[in-house]
């Protein structure tokens, strides 16, 4: 039955920023369609987990600083993933953080720190699940684009760098692991009412003028993500391979 190849009971997920925001959905859409679910934040995101729990689902919380974190410590947490509950079956790769300054003012650090958490933990985290997966001949991973990974955008030229290098890493890694029997996708969220955008809603004018451009008319909420990460981990999106979907109430189509 079509449905049943959506379903994720027997797998295990691992989603990074799941405390909050997007990846709280993200999280808790997997751990409905019935994977366990490991969830990476700073604190290790123990509200959701609970939540998690609540649903009948293994929940592993996992704290990890990814401006403090080496590469080696991102592999020990996939190692940790896979010790504790017994596989690494999708990788949802969902942190990410925004600093807005003009290019001609943006910092170095706020370029540093940008690329560690938006672009650095994919690249790490991927290339480790990846080598379990591969051994398996199965495994999902999904990252966090946005519409920066199209566009330009304003005053957050690392934010851009970063999402438009997340929709390169996408498609170069989809390249090189379909054939093990790994899909890699990503979403691109389009404007969504979260803390990343906060500073935007408390501007009246830029609020008006996004919302002018949805052809939906109204910002994104965390559910609106759910469908489309429970299809890109699940045997029902097995043959998409290296996509970047937008989900973004047509902003991209205006
Ligand atoms: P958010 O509410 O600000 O949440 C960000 C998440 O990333 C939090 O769970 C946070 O954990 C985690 N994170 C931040 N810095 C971290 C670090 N150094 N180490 C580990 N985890 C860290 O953001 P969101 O709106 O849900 O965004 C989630 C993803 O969607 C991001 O990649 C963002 O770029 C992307 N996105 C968002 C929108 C939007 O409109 N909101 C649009 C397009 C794309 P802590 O709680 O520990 O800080």
């Amino acid at each position: 039955m079509i449905l049943d190849s959506f379903r994720l009971d027997g797998t295990v997920a691992l989603v990074t920023g799941a405390g909050r925001g997007l990846g709280r959905g993200l999280a808790l859409a997997l751990a409905e369609a019935g994977a366990d679910i490991a969830l990476l934040d700073r604190s290790g995101a123990p509200e959701v987990a609970e939540e998690v729990t609540a649903l009948g689902r293994r929940a592993m919380p996992v704290a990890c600083d990814f401006l403090e974190a080496s590469p080696s410590d991102l592999r020990a947490v996939v190692a940790s993933v896979v010790a504790e509950l017994g596989s690494l079956d999708v990788l949802v790769n969902n942190a990410g953080i925004i600093r807005r300054a003009p290019a001609l003012e943006h910092s170095a650090q706020d370029w540093d720190d940008v690329m560690r958490v938006n672009l650095d933990a994919v690249f790490h985290l991927s290339q480790a699940a990846a080598a379990g997966m591969a051994e398996a001949g199965r495994g999902s991973i999904v990252n966090i684009a946005s519409m920066l990974s199209y566009q330009g955008g304003i005053n957050v030229p690392s934010y851009t760098a970063s999402k438009h290098g997340v929709m390169g890493l996408t498609r170069a890694f989809a390249n090189e692991w379909a054939a093990s029997g790994i899909t890699v996708n990503a979403i691109a969220p389009g404007y969504m009412a979260t803390d990343n955008t906060a500073p935007l809603r408390a501007d009246a004018e830029r609020s008006a003028s996004i919302l002018a451009r949805i052809p939906a008319a109204r910002w994104g909420v965390p559910e609106d993500l759910q469908g489309a990460v429970v299809l890109l981990a699940s045997r029902a999106g097995a043959y998409i391979n290296g996509a970047t979907i937008p989900v973004d109430g047509g902003w991209l189509a205006r």
